[in-house]
Protein backbone atom coordinates (compact mmCIF):
# COMPACT_ATOMS: atom_id res chain seq x y z
CA UNK A 1 0.00 0.00 0.00
CA UNK A 2 0.61 3.38 -0.10
CA UNK A 3 -0.14 7.20 0.26
CA UNK A 4 -1.76 8.43 -1.83
CA UNK A 5 -0.49 11.17 -4.60
CA UNK A 6 -3.30 13.67 -4.87
CA UNK A 7 -5.62 14.98 -7.64
CA UNK A 8 -3.29 14.42 -10.67
CA UNK A 9 -4.67 10.95 -10.81
CA UNK A 10 -8.16 12.05 -11.69
CA UNK A 11 -7.97 11.51 -15.24
CA UNK A 12 -9.59 8.05 -16.33
CA UNK A 13 -8.02 4.95 -16.84
CA UNK A 14 -8.46 4.14 -20.51
CA UNK A 15 -9.05 0.92 -20.86
CA UNK A 16 -5.27 -1.33 -21.77
CA UNK A 17 -6.23 -3.89 -24.23
CA UNK A 18 -3.63 -3.59 -26.91
CA UNK A 19 -2.91 -7.11 -26.60
CA UNK A 20 -3.41 -9.58 -28.99
CA UNK A 21 -4.36 -13.02 -27.37
CA UNK A 22 -5.06 -16.11 -29.48
CA UNK A 23 -8.97 -16.26 -29.75
CA UNK A 24 -9.66 -20.18 -28.90
CA UNK A 25 -7.45 -19.71 -25.54
CA UNK A 26 -9.19 -22.26 -23.78
CA UNK A 27 -8.10 -24.74 -26.29
CA UNK A 28 -4.85 -23.33 -27.42
CA UNK A 29 -3.50 -24.39 -23.79
CA UNK A 30 -4.55 -27.88 -24.47
CA UNK A 31 -2.58 -27.85 -27.40
CA UNK A 32 0.51 -26.62 -26.45
CA UNK A 33 0.79 -28.93 -23.50
CA UNK A 34 0.35 -31.84 -26.18
CA UNK A 35 1.66 -30.95 -29.49
CA UNK A 36 4.19 -28.12 -29.12
CA UNK A 37 7.68 -30.22 -26.94
CA UNK A 38 10.01 -27.66 -28.50
CA UNK A 39 7.87 -24.39 -27.06
CA UNK A 40 8.87 -23.07 -24.05
CA UNK A 41 6.06 -23.61 -22.20
CA UNK A 42 6.64 -27.48 -23.36
CA UNK A 43 9.41 -27.39 -21.68
CA UNK A 44 8.70 -24.92 -18.46
CA UNK A 45 5.30 -27.27 -17.90
CA UNK A 46 7.78 -30.31 -16.77
CA UNK A 47 6.52 -34.28 -17.75
CA UNK A 48 3.96 -34.46 -15.42
CA UNK A 49 2.51 -30.55 -15.47
CA UNK A 50 2.80 -29.67 -12.21
CA UNK A 51 6.71 -29.76 -11.44
CA UNK A 52 8.22 -26.41 -10.00
CA UNK A 53 10.38 -24.62 -12.35
CA UNK A 54 11.68 -21.57 -9.58
CA UNK A 55 13.62 -22.84 -6.81
CA UNK A 56 11.96 -21.99 -3.92
CA UNK A 57 14.71 -22.48 -1.46
CA UNK A 58 16.90 -19.71 -3.36
CA UNK A 59 13.96 -17.21 -3.35
CA UNK A 60 13.72 -17.90 0.39
CA UNK A 61 17.36 -17.26 0.69
CA UNK A 62 17.50 -13.95 -1.71
CA UNK A 63 14.26 -13.12 0.78
CA UNK A 64 15.77 -13.58 3.75
CA UNK A 65 19.25 -11.49 2.39
CA UNK A 66 17.07 -8.58 1.50
CA UNK A 67 15.31 -8.97 4.92
CA UNK A 68 18.91 -7.68 6.44
CA UNK A 69 18.66 -4.11 4.80
CA UNK A 70 16.75 -1.68 7.51
CA UNK A 71 15.82 -4.65 9.52
CA UNK A 72 14.32 -3.55 12.69
CA UNK A 73 15.19 -5.35 16.31
CA UNK A 74 11.47 -6.20 16.92
CA UNK A 75 11.44 -7.72 13.25
CA UNK A 76 10.48 -6.65 10.10
CA UNK A 77 12.31 -3.90 8.31
CA UNK A 78 12.25 0.00 7.73
CA UNK A 79 13.66 0.41 4.15
CA UNK A 80 12.47 4.05 3.41
CA UNK A 81 12.50 4.49 -0.69
CA UNK A 82 15.42 7.80 -1.39
CA UNK A 83 16.92 6.64 2.10
CA UNK A 84 20.17 5.40 2.55
CA UNK A 85 18.84 1.66 3.24
CA UNK A 86 16.91 1.63 0.28
CA UNK A 87 20.23 2.26 -1.88
CA UNK A 88 22.32 -0.46 0.19
CA UNK A 89 19.31 -3.30 -0.86
CA UNK A 90 19.46 -1.68 -4.46
CA UNK A 91 23.21 -2.46 -4.82
CA UNK A 92 21.97 -5.98 -3.73
CA UNK A 93 19.23 -6.45 -6.11
CA UNK A 94 21.44 -5.01 -9.19
CA UNK A 95 24.14 -7.81 -8.08
CA UNK A 96 21.38 -10.07 -8.31
CA UNK A 97 20.17 -9.15 -11.67
CA UNK A 98 23.80 -9.05 -12.91
CA UNK A 99 24.32 -12.62 -12.18
CA UNK A 100 20.79 -13.52 -13.78
CA UNK A 101 22.57 -12.29 -16.98
CA UNK A 102 19.99 -9.51 -17.07
CA UNK A 103 21.15 -6.12 -18.45
CA UNK A 104 20.57 -3.85 -15.68
CA UNK A 105 19.67 -0.17 -15.88
CA UNK A 106 18.02 3.12 -13.98
CA UNK A 107 16.02 5.08 -15.33
CA UNK A 108 16.04 8.74 -14.28
CA UNK A 109 13.23 7.93 -11.86
CA UNK A 110 15.52 5.46 -9.49
CA UNK A 111 13.30 2.21 -11.13
CA UNK A 112 15.59 -0.37 -11.71
CA UNK A 113 15.39 -2.71 -14.49
CA UNK A 114 16.94 -5.76 -15.67
CA UNK A 115 16.55 -6.98 -19.24
CA UNK A 116 16.63 -10.14 -20.91
CA UNK A 117 16.46 -10.48 -24.81
CA UNK A 118 13.94 -12.00 -26.51
CA UNK A 119 13.99 -13.94 -30.03
CA UNK A 120 11.77 -11.91 -31.91
CA UNK A 121 11.83 -8.01 -32.07
CA UNK A 122 8.32 -7.54 -29.93
CA UNK A 123 6.92 -5.15 -26.77
CA UNK A 124 8.47 -6.44 -23.47
CA UNK A 125 7.33 -8.04 -20.79
CA UNK A 126 7.49 -6.40 -17.78
CA UNK A 127 7.33 -7.50 -14.16
CA UNK A 128 8.30 -6.92 -10.69
CA UNK A 129 6.96 -4.76 -8.06
CA UNK A 130 9.18 -2.39 -4.94
CA UNK A 131 11.59 -2.82 -2.29
CA UNK A 132 10.97 -0.17 -0.47
CA UNK A 133 9.01 -0.48 2.78
CA UNK A 134 6.90 1.70 4.59
CA UNK A 135 8.19 2.69 8.78
CA UNK A 136 8.29 -0.80 11.06
CA UNK A 137 6.93 -2.90 7.53
CA UNK A 138 7.50 -6.17 6.92
CA UNK A 139 9.58 -8.73 4.93
CA UNK A 140 6.87 -9.15 2.12
CA UNK A 141 4.96 -6.24 0.88
CA UNK A 142 7.17 -5.95 -2.48
CA UNK A 143 9.48 -7.67 -1.58
CA UNK A 144 7.89 -11.31 -2.58
CA UNK A 145 7.10 -9.87 -5.58
CA UNK A 146 10.71 -8.47 -6.23
CA UNK A 147 12.77 -11.08 -5.67
CA UNK A 148 10.20 -13.23 -7.30
CA UNK A 149 10.65 -11.67 -10.59
CA UNK A 150 14.55 -12.27 -10.03
CA UNK A 151 13.74 -16.10 -9.36
CA UNK A 152 11.59 -16.37 -12.65
CA UNK A 153 14.75 -15.09 -14.64
CA UNK A 154 16.97 -17.36 -12.86
CA UNK A 155 14.50 -20.26 -13.62
CA UNK A 156 14.05 -19.40 -16.96
CA UNK A 157 17.96 -19.32 -17.54
CA UNK A 158 18.19 -23.00 -15.77
CA UNK A 159 15.55 -25.16 -17.96
CA UNK A 160 17.30 -22.85 -20.94
CA UNK A 161 13.81 -21.00 -21.94
CA UNK A 162 14.03 -19.01 -24.52
CA UNK A 163 11.07 -16.14 -24.76
CA UNK A 164 10.06 -14.56 -27.76
CA UNK A 165 9.36 -11.21 -26.31
CA UNK A 166 12.27 -9.57 -24.54
CA UNK A 167 11.18 -9.86 -20.18
CA UNK A 168 12.26 -7.31 -17.78
CA UNK A 169 12.50 -7.36 -14.12
CA UNK A 170 11.85 -4.01 -12.74
CA UNK A 171 11.71 -2.56 -8.94
CA UNK A 172 10.11 0.62 -8.86
CA UNK A 173 10.83 3.12 -6.35
CA UNK A 174 9.52 4.89 -3.61
CA UNK A 175 6.07 3.00 -3.52
CA UNK A 176 5.02 3.74 -0.03
CA UNK A 177 5.83 7.55 -0.43
CA UNK A 178 7.09 7.51 3.36
CA UNK A 179 9.46 10.26 1.47
CA UNK A 180 8.18 13.47 -0.34
CA UNK A 181 4.64 11.59 0.21
CA UNK A 182 4.49 10.97 -2.78
CA UNK A 183 3.60 6.59 -2.93
CA UNK A 184 4.04 4.69 -6.63
CA UNK A 185 6.49 7.28 -7.26
CA UNK A 186 8.53 5.43 -10.08
CA UNK A 187 6.13 3.81 -11.64
CA UNK A 188 4.19 7.33 -11.32
CA UNK A 189 6.49 8.56 -13.29
CA UNK A 190 7.12 5.87 -15.90
CA UNK A 191 3.30 5.90 -16.39
CA UNK A 192 3.43 10.00 -17.26
CA UNK A 193 1.59 10.81 -14.25
CA UNK A 194 4.36 12.76 -12.40
CA UNK A 195 6.49 14.61 -13.85
CA UNK A 196 9.83 17.72 -13.18
CA UNK A 197 7.12 19.83 -10.36
CA UNK A 198 8.11 16.88 -7.76
CA UNK A 199 11.66 17.13 -8.02
CA UNK A 200 12.21 20.13 -5.39
CA UNK A 201 9.75 18.51 -3.31
CA UNK A 202 11.51 17.35 0.37
CA UNK A 203 12.05 15.05 2.49
CA UNK A 204 12.33 15.61 6.53
CA UNK A 205 16.23 15.83 6.34
CA UNK A 206 15.15 18.42 3.79
CA UNK A 207 16.72 17.09 0.87
CA UNK A 208 14.61 17.74 -2.08
CA UNK A 209 13.87 14.72 -4.68
CA UNK A 210 16.16 16.17 -6.73
CA UNK A 211 19.05 15.71 -4.41
CA UNK A 212 17.82 12.26 -3.95
CA UNK A 213 17.90 11.16 -7.83
CA UNK A 214 21.33 12.60 -8.20
CA UNK A 215 22.64 10.00 -5.27
CA UNK A 216 21.12 7.26 -7.03
CA UNK A 217 23.24 8.42 -10.14
CA UNK A 218 20.84 10.26 -11.64
CA UNK A 219 20.55 13.13 -13.78
CA UNK A 220 17.03 14.87 -11.97
CA UNK A 221 16.94 17.38 -15.80
CA UNK A 222 16.15 14.34 -17.40
CA UNK A 223 13.06 12.78 -14.52
CA UNK A 224 10.72 12.79 -18.05
CA UNK A 225 12.94 10.33 -20.02
CA UNK A 226 11.89 7.87 -17.77
CA UNK A 227 8.23 7.71 -19.23
CA UNK A 228 7.37 4.81 -21.15
CA UNK A 229 5.89 5.12 -24.33
CA UNK A 230 2.12 3.18 -24.87
CA UNK A 231 3.31 -0.04 -26.86
CA UNK A 232 6.61 0.02 -25.51
CA UNK A 233 5.49 -2.84 -23.30
CA UNK A 234 3.43 -6.23 -24.20
CA UNK A 235 2.03 -6.35 -20.39
CA UNK A 236 2.70 -6.03 -16.89
CA UNK A 237 2.90 -8.17 -14.11
CA UNK A 238 2.89 -7.91 -10.46
CA UNK A 239 3.25 -10.84 -7.96
CA UNK A 240 2.27 -9.16 -4.47
CA UNK A 241 1.12 -10.35 -1.43
CA UNK A 242 -2.46 -9.67 -0.22
CA UNK A 243 -2.61 -7.43 2.17
CA UNK A 244 -6.20 -8.36 3.16
CA UNK A 245 -7.48 -11.82 5.05
CA UNK A 246 -9.46 -12.92 2.24
CA UNK A 247 -7.10 -15.87 0.51
CA UNK A 248 -5.89 -16.34 4.11
CA UNK A 249 -9.58 -17.11 5.73
CA UNK A 250 -10.30 -19.00 2.85
CA UNK A 251 -7.44 -21.22 2.64
CA UNK A 252 -7.08 -20.38 -1.52
CA UNK A 253 -3.22 -20.03 -2.63
CA UNK A 254 -3.61 -17.81 -5.63
CA UNK A 255 -5.83 -14.44 -5.57
CA UNK A 256 -6.36 -13.33 -9.14
CA UNK A 257 -6.22 -9.33 -9.20
CA UNK A 258 -9.29 -7.91 -11.00
CA UNK A 259 -8.25 -4.34 -10.64
CA UNK A 260 -7.13 -1.85 -8.17
CA UNK A 261 -9.73 0.17 -6.75
CA UNK A 262 -10.76 3.55 -7.10
CA UNK A 263 -10.30 5.55 -4.30
CA UNK A 264 -12.54 8.47 -3.75
CA UNK A 265 -12.52 11.34 -0.40
CA UNK A 266 -14.35 14.26 0.33
CA UNK A 267 -13.81 16.99 3.46
CA UNK A 268 -16.95 17.34 5.30
CA UNK A 269 -17.62 19.93 7.87
CA UNK A 270 -20.67 20.38 9.75
CA UNK A 271 -22.29 23.99 10.91
CA UNK A 272 -23.91 24.47 14.05
CA UNK A 273 -23.55 26.95 16.72
CA UNK A 274 -21.13 27.06 19.68
CA UNK A 275 -23.20 27.82 22.72
CA UNK A 276 -23.15 27.39 26.35
CA UNK A 277 -23.15 23.41 27.48
CA UNK A 278 -24.83 24.65 30.63
CA UNK A 279 -27.86 27.06 29.94
CA UNK A 280 -28.96 25.59 26.61
CA UNK A 281 -31.50 23.47 26.50
CA UNK A 282 -30.96 20.45 24.72
CA UNK A 283 -34.41 20.97 22.35
CA UNK A 284 -32.39 24.48 21.24
CA UNK A 285 -29.40 23.18 20.60
CA UNK A 286 -27.20 22.98 16.95
CA UNK A 287 -24.39 20.31 18.48
CA UNK A 288 -22.13 19.39 15.40
CA UNK A 289 -20.60 16.99 17.49
CA UNK A 290 -23.44 15.54 17.43
CA UNK A 291 -24.41 15.30 14.18
CA UNK A 292 -21.35 14.54 12.83
CA UNK A 293 -20.97 11.68 14.75
CA UNK A 294 -24.66 10.25 13.36
CA UNK A 295 -22.87 10.91 10.22
CA UNK A 296 -20.21 8.56 10.70
CA UNK A 297 -22.50 6.09 11.39
CA UNK A 298 -24.55 6.88 8.53
CA UNK A 299 -21.28 6.21 5.88
CA UNK A 300 -20.64 2.52 7.99
CA UNK A 301 -24.34 1.63 7.16
CA UNK A 302 -24.70 2.82 3.84
CA UNK A 303 -22.00 0.61 3.24
CA UNK A 304 -22.20 -2.49 4.64
CA UNK A 305 -25.66 -2.52 3.27
CA UNK A 306 -23.93 -2.97 -0.43
CA UNK A 307 -23.13 -6.87 -1.45
CA UNK A 308 -19.46 -7.18 -2.69
CA UNK A 309 -15.41 -5.54 -1.65
CA UNK A 310 -16.26 -2.27 -1.15
CA UNK A 311 -15.30 -0.23 1.88
CA UNK A 312 -15.68 3.34 3.56
CA UNK A 313 -14.26 4.81 6.44
CA UNK A 314 -13.63 7.70 8.47
CA UNK A 315 -11.10 8.07 9.54
CA UNK A 316 -10.87 11.04 12.08
CA UNK A 317 -12.62 13.49 13.19
CA UNK A 318 -12.00 17.96 14.60
CA UNK A 319 -14.97 19.16 16.37
CA UNK A 320 -14.55 23.00 17.94
CA UNK A 321 -14.19 25.04 19.93
CA UNK A 322 -13.01 21.51 21.31
CA UNK A 323 -14.24 22.47 24.88
CA UNK A 324 -16.28 20.32 27.81
CA UNK A 325 -18.52 23.31 28.60
CA UNK A 326 -19.50 24.79 25.09
CA UNK A 327 -21.52 22.77 22.64
CA UNK A 328 -19.29 22.30 19.65
CA UNK A 329 -19.94 24.81 16.48
CA UNK A 330 -18.26 23.19 13.99
CA UNK A 331 -17.23 19.75 12.94
CA UNK A 332 -14.91 18.64 10.54
CA UNK A 333 -14.23 14.59 8.80
CA UNK A 334 -12.98 13.21 5.66
CA UNK A 335 -15.13 10.14 3.65
CA UNK A 336 -13.01 7.92 2.08
CA UNK A 337 -14.69 5.55 -0.63
CA UNK A 338 -12.85 2.41 -1.98
CA UNK A 339 -14.19 0.20 -4.73
CA UNK A 340 -13.54 -1.00 -8.40
CA UNK A 341 -17.02 0.05 -9.96
CA UNK A 342 -16.84 3.46 -10.46
CA UNK A 343 -20.92 3.35 -10.78
CA UNK A 344 -21.19 1.91 -7.25
CA UNK A 345 -19.17 4.50 -5.54
CA UNK A 346 -21.30 7.14 -7.76
CA UNK A 347 -24.49 5.04 -5.93
CA UNK A 348 -22.79 5.43 -2.60
CA UNK A 349 -21.84 9.04 -2.35
CA UNK A 350 -25.00 9.44 -3.45
CA UNK A 351 -26.96 8.03 -0.58
CA UNK A 352 -24.56 8.98 2.21
CA UNK A 353 -25.54 12.57 1.01
CA UNK A 354 -28.95 12.02 1.55
CA UNK A 355 -28.29 10.56 4.95
CA UNK A 356 -26.08 13.45 5.59
CA UNK A 357 -29.40 16.03 4.61
CA UNK A 358 -32.00 13.48 6.92
CA UNK A 359 -29.39 14.30 9.77
CA UNK A 360 -28.79 17.99 8.99
CA UNK A 361 -32.87 18.48 9.37
CA UNK A 362 -32.55 16.30 12.94
CA UNK A 363 -30.10 18.10 14.19
CA UNK A 364 -30.91 21.57 13.50
CA UNK A 365 -27.39 22.04 11.47
CA UNK A 366 -25.71 22.53 7.61
CA UNK A 367 -23.18 19.71 6.16
CA UNK A 368 -21.19 20.32 3.38
CA UNK A 369 -18.74 17.98 1.62
CA UNK A 370 -15.78 19.02 -0.51
CA UNK A 371 -14.12 16.16 -2.90
CA UNK A 372 -10.85 15.55 -2.19
CA UNK A 373 -9.33 13.37 -4.07
CA UNK A 374 -10.65 10.80 -6.99
CA UNK A 375 -8.32 8.08 -8.12
CA UNK A 376 -10.12 5.93 -11.13
CA UNK A 377 -9.64 1.91 -10.88
CA UNK A 378 -7.50 0.08 -12.71
CA UNK A 379 -8.95 -2.48 -14.45
CA UNK A 380 -6.86 -5.62 -14.83
CA UNK A 381 -6.13 -6.85 -18.02
CA UNK A 382 -8.99 -9.71 -18.70
CA UNK A 383 -6.81 -12.05 -21.25
CA UNK A 384 -3.93 -11.90 -18.42
CA UNK A 385 -6.44 -12.97 -15.79
CA UNK A 386 -7.36 -15.67 -17.26
CA UNK A 387 -4.10 -16.76 -18.41
CA UNK A 388 -2.95 -16.82 -14.17
CA UNK A 389 -6.29 -18.63 -13.26
CA UNK A 390 -5.11 -21.71 -16.24
CA UNK A 391 -2.08 -21.86 -14.95
CA UNK A 392 -2.84 -21.94 -11.46
CA UNK A 393 -4.76 -24.53 -12.36
CA UNK A 394 -2.69 -26.73 -14.57
CA UNK A 395 -0.89 -26.44 -11.24
CA UNK A 396 -3.63 -27.83 -8.97
CA UNK A 397 -3.93 -24.41 -7.06
CA UNK A 398 -7.15 -23.06 -6.31
CA UNK A 399 -7.57 -19.17 -6.96
CA UNK A 400 -10.10 -16.67 -6.03
CA UNK A 401 -11.02 -13.38 -7.91
CA UNK A 402 -10.68 -10.34 -5.79
CA UNK A 403 -9.50 -6.56 -6.28
CA UNK A 404 -6.62 -4.79 -4.52
CA UNK A 405 -7.70 -2.50 -1.64
CA UNK A 406 -4.36 -1.28 -1.62
CA UNK A 407 -2.73 1.10 -3.75
CA UNK A 408 0.17 -0.61 -6.28
CA UNK A 409 2.38 0.12 -9.18
CA UNK A 410 0.41 -1.40 -11.17
CA UNK A 411 -2.47 0.75 -11.08
CA UNK A 412 -0.19 3.69 -12.50
CA UNK A 413 1.42 0.79 -15.01
CA UNK A 414 -2.69 -0.06 -16.20
CA UNK A 415 -2.58 3.67 -17.87
CA UNK A 416 0.26 2.52 -19.98
CA UNK A 417 0.10 -0.92 -20.88
CA UNK A 418 -1.99 -4.16 -20.58
CA UNK A 419 -1.44 -5.14 -16.59
CA UNK A 420 -2.34 -8.13 -14.08
CA UNK A 421 -1.49 -8.62 -10.57
CA UNK A 422 -0.92 -12.34 -8.52
CA UNK A 423 -1.78 -11.90 -4.98
CA UNK A 424 -0.50 -14.93 -2.26
CA UNK A 425 -2.03 -15.04 0.93
CA UNK A 426 -1.21 -12.83 4.13
CA UNK A 427 -1.61 -14.67 7.57
CA UNK A 428 -4.26 -12.93 9.41
CA UNK A 429 -4.50 -9.95 6.24
CA UNK A 430 -1.88 -8.47 7.96
CA UNK A 431 0.63 -6.00 6.33
CA UNK A 432 2.82 -2.70 6.93
CA UNK A 433 3.67 -4.58 10.08
CA UNK A 434 6.66 -6.48 11.49
CA UNK A 435 4.34 -9.43 11.74
CA UNK A 436 3.59 -9.71 8.15
CA UNK A 437 3.80 -12.97 7.45
CA UNK A 438 3.40 -15.58 3.65
CA UNK A 439 4.64 -18.84 3.97
CA UNK A 440 7.48 -19.86 1.44
CA UNK A 441 5.32 -22.31 -0.34
CA UNK A 442 2.54 -20.26 -0.48
CA UNK A 443 5.32 -17.56 -2.28
CA UNK A 444 6.84 -20.53 -4.56
CA UNK A 445 3.26 -20.96 -5.53
CA UNK A 446 3.03 -17.23 -6.54
CA UNK A 447 6.22 -17.86 -8.40
CA UNK A 448 5.55 -20.41 -10.33
CA UNK A 449 2.65 -19.41 -11.50
CA UNK A 450 4.43 -15.90 -12.21
CA UNK A 451 6.85 -17.89 -14.07
CA UNK A 452 4.24 -19.63 -15.98
CA UNK A 453 2.39 -17.10 -16.55
CA UNK A 454 5.00 -14.95 -18.91
CA UNK A 455 5.69 -17.93 -21.04
CA UNK A 456 2.20 -18.75 -21.29
CA UNK A 457 1.23 -14.80 -22.65
CA UNK A 458 4.89 -14.99 -24.46
CA UNK A 459 3.02 -17.66 -26.48
CA UNK A 460 0.18 -15.88 -26.83
CA UNK A 461 0.70 -12.17 -27.75
CA UNK A 462 1.28 -10.41 -30.44
CA UNK A 463 0.54 -13.56 -32.82
CA UNK A 464 0.35 -11.56 -36.50
ZN1 LIG B 1 3.47 -3.17 -1.92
Amino acid sequence: MRIMWTRQAKRTVRNPSAMVLCPVSGMFLAILYFVSSTSPLARAQGADGTKYHVNSARLQGTLEKLSEFGRNPEGGVTRIGFSETDLAAREYVSGLMKQAGLQVRVDPAGNLFGWRAGSESLPTLLFGSHIDSVLHGGNFDGDVGSMGAIEVMRALNDHNVKTRHPLEAVIWSNEEGNHFALGTLGSGVAAGLLGPEILSRKDEQGLTLADWLRRYGQDPAHLTDARIPRGALAGALELHVEQGPTLDETKVPIGVVQGIVGIREWDCVVTGFANHAGTTPMNRRKDALAAASKDVLAVRDVVRAESGFQVGTVGYMKAEPGAPNVIPGRAEFPVELRDLDTAKLDHMWEHIQEKFKQTDKEENVQTSCAPLEDVAPAQANPAMQSAIREVARALGLATSDLPSRAGQDSQNIARIAPMAMIFVPSRDGISHSPKEFTSWQDIANGAEVLYRTILLLDERMDRK
